[in-house]
């Protein structure tokens, strides 16, 4: 069996086009560019560079781009001002703070301080309980990028037995979430799941965000499955994510690489979910 290897980065520059043109859109519509706040605490390398890379994507899909870089001392308090004066400004309509922050400041007491309609990374808990209950809301942007890839491959997702292994409030558990959305028969596997090769054997669709490199093995996967591979490790061998894709490769219909898959779907999901919430805003209709 040859798989089809799943080409995210060509995936994620057509969504990225479409965006840029809608956005484009808007602002002839509206006067004003869509304008996405990102939030920076302390100078962690790899932080500051998916920082850097958001801001670049931001200014070529024609939105405005708020940067905040503070130092790494910068209080609770003072952080929270910020997102303060963030969800009061009306030319923001996104907000991001880039995780993890340092260890002094309470992350959930950040998130929960974003305006959940601005929360375009989809990780406040209100969000959280729209996409449970089928409210319009913002999805975090790395399962609404698998999403979309899963829906480009197979088309009608329904009755498709999926397995998600990792229960993460940023990929797992929202992946599991969409995947009940699009009627498939979902399984959350994680560290304490007995039997993870019989479990990962049941499905016809796996997505796989643990965070282990090549965890899960070829002949683990049911021949014909597609496999969405979350996972970024940093290994001697460069970059590789959490299946095993060589010995996958022959198992299953689809595939996504590392890197080059779910990667560069993040981004362009958080440019698209700042577009819904700027639309969203002015009461402009939306097709993204
Ligand atoms: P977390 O560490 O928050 O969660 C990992 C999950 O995997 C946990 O639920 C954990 O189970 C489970 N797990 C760990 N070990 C095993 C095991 N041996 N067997 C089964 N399950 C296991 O990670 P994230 O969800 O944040 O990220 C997952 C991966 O995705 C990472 O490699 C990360 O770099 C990557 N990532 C990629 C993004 C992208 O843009 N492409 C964006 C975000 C993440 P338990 O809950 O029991 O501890």
């Amino acid at each position: 069996m040859t798989a089809d290897i799943i080409d995210g980065k060509a995936f994620a520059l057509g969504l990225r086009e479409r965006v840029g043109k809608q956005a484009a859109a808007f602002t002839a519509r509206t006067g004003r560019q869509p304008g996405l706040a990102v939030v920076l605490v302390g100078d962690d390398p790899a932080s500051s560079v998916y920082v850097r890379s958001k801001g670049k994507a931001t200014a070529a899909a024609g939105m405005q781009g708020f940067e905040h870089r503070l130092p790494a001392a910068t209080s609770q308090a003072d952080l929270i001002a910020l997102v303060d004066t963030l969800n009061a400004d009306p030319a923001v309509d996104g907000i991001l703070v880039q995780l993890p922050l340092p260890g002094h400041i309470d992350e959930r007491a950040i998130i929960t301080r974003i305006d959940p309609d601005k929360d375009v990374d989809g990780f406040h808990p209100v969000n959280a309980g729209r996409l449970a209950t089928g409210l319009d809301g913002f999805v975090p942007c790395t399962p609404l990028g698998c999403l979309m890839l899963l829906r480009h491959q197979l088309g009608d997702l329904s009755g498709k037995e999926a397995v998600v292994v990792g229960r993460s409030n940023i990929v797992g558990k929202p992946m599991a979430a969409l995947l009940v959305k699009e009627s498939c028969t979902v399984t959350v596997a994680h560290s304490r799941t007995h039997d993870l090769a019989g479990v990962i054997h049941r499905a016809d669709i796996v997505v796989a965000a643990v965070g282990v490199p090549r965890l899960v093995k070829g002949e683990w996967i049911k021949p014909g499955a597609v496999v969405i591979d979350v996972g970024i490790n940093r290994t001697e061998d460069g970059l590789v994510g959490d299946v095993d894709f060589d010995g996958a490769v022959s198992h299953t219909a689809a595939i996504t690489p590392v890197p080059g898959g779910v990667g560069p779907m993040t981004i362009a999901c958080l440019m698209r979910n700042t577009l819904v919430s700027a639309c969203r805003r002015e009461g402009v209709a939306y097709d993204a």
